[in-house]
């Protein structure tokens, strides 16, 4: 039986801390975003790799925050989406979590008795329109917060719609808005994502969130990972599981995707979309394999993926295969497949052996 293997590497889960580091001023702390299971990659082993290297986690729900104590992670953990009642307010309380407050429900949630203060980041929405209070509600809330005995430091935060791209109109228009609250904010403040800590350094301010580049993918639109230094965590392999010489005209995949019009040696590789590999990938997708791309032919099935290895030399089953990571970077590959890497990588399945090196 051959497994898909996702290989993940510490030593440059280190080195992508580090890039980020660089880009950022001294005293500016960073959150490094676990959600979504560390974006595919594990959320525990991740965490426990970034513990007391990183000044925050943080995730989107309570459950991702008590597994991460629960393995013995000691960094402070925000949960991106707050809480909904009193209970997990004290939970939150007892285990040192931070707070998003985005609604006037989860205010009230704050009048409880706590064993200790707990530090709530007020979400002000500048225009990605999903959650939190409108700009001109952000003072009234500030005061209110201060008026809760249970409420510690107050930091303000807000999320960028566009900061991939540099020259998005909605990046300025966020940043102004951001920054008229701040100037008169007394806590700390906190806007940027990965795409905003390569793109506009103006909006640091004390504590910068990236996620997708900490795993290794450039943020940026026109900037690749190797462009910006950080290198892939997860690398995404398999082994071939059949090798056939297949004459001109035959058929590959369901719907006979695609026709072969000359000979052709094609490789079946033990990964599909039940693996997480995208069904939407369309031929001529690159596959690495001994050191060579080879493109799909055919639909991606649940199981398994067949592949033009015509021009591989001495190829045969159990030879290993590279879907993404080192020699492949994923938003290559995202490009043949209408996706993005966020939704690659967090898609990976548990089926998948997960092996940090
Ligand atoms: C996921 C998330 C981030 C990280 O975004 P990247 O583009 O992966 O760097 C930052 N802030 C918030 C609120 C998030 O939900």
């Amino acid at each position: 039986m051959y497994l898909p293997l996702a290989i993940l590497s510490t030593e440059n889960l280190r080195h992508n801390v580090a890039v980020i580091r660089r880009q950022i001023r001294n005293n500016v702390q960073i959150m490094v975003m676990v959600k979504a299971n560390a974006y595919g990659h594990g959320i525990r082993s991740t965490s426990l790799r970034l513990d007391g290297l990183v000044d925050y986690l943080g995730v989107a729900r309570i459950d991702e925050a008590i597994a991460l104590r629960k393995c013995g992670v000691k960094t402070k953990i925000c949960i991106m989406q707050g809480v909904y009642d009193q209970g997990s307010v004290v939970t939150a309380a007892c285990n040192n979590f931070d707070l998003v407050v985005h609604n006037l429900e989860q205010i009230h949630c704050l009048d409880v008795p706590l064993p200790r203060k707990v530090n709530v980041w007020l979400k002000v929405d500048t225009g990605i329109g999903r959650i939190g209070f409108q700009p001109s509600e952000a003072l009234c809330v500030y005061q209110k917060l201060q008026s809760c005995a249970g409420v510690g430091d107050i930091i303000l935060t807000s999320h960028l719609a566009c900061s991939e791209d540099r020259d998005n109109a909605m990046n300025s228009r966020q940043m102004k808005i951001f920054a008229e609250i701040a100037s008169d904010f007394p806590g700390k403040k906190s806007i940027a994502n990965s795409g905003a800590i390569f793109n506009f350094p103006e909006s640091h301010y004390d504590i910068v969130r990236p996620g997708i580049s900490i795993y290794g993918i450039s943020p940026i639109d026109n900037k690749s990972s190797e462009n910006l230094d950080l290198k892939p965590v997860m690398t995404l392999m398999s082994k071939v599981m059949s090798v056939r010489d297949m004459p001109s005209g035959s058929t590959f995949g369901y719907g006979a995707r695609f026709t072969s019009t000359k000979a052709m040696r094609v490789a079946t590789i033990a990964m599909g979309y039940g693996d997480g590999y995208p069904r939407t990938a369309v031929d001529g997708t690159p596959i690495l394999i001994k050191n060579k791309m080879c493109p799909i032919i055919g639909r991606v099935s649940m199981d398994m993926i067949t592949v033009d290895v015509s021009g591989v030399h001495n190829i045969q089953s159990g030879d290993l295969v590279t879907l993404w990571g080192i020699g492949l970077p994923i938003e290559k590959v995202a490009k043949f497949t209408h996706n993005i890497a966020y939704d690659m990588l967090s898609a990976v399945q548990l089926r998948v052996i997960f092996n940090w090196a």
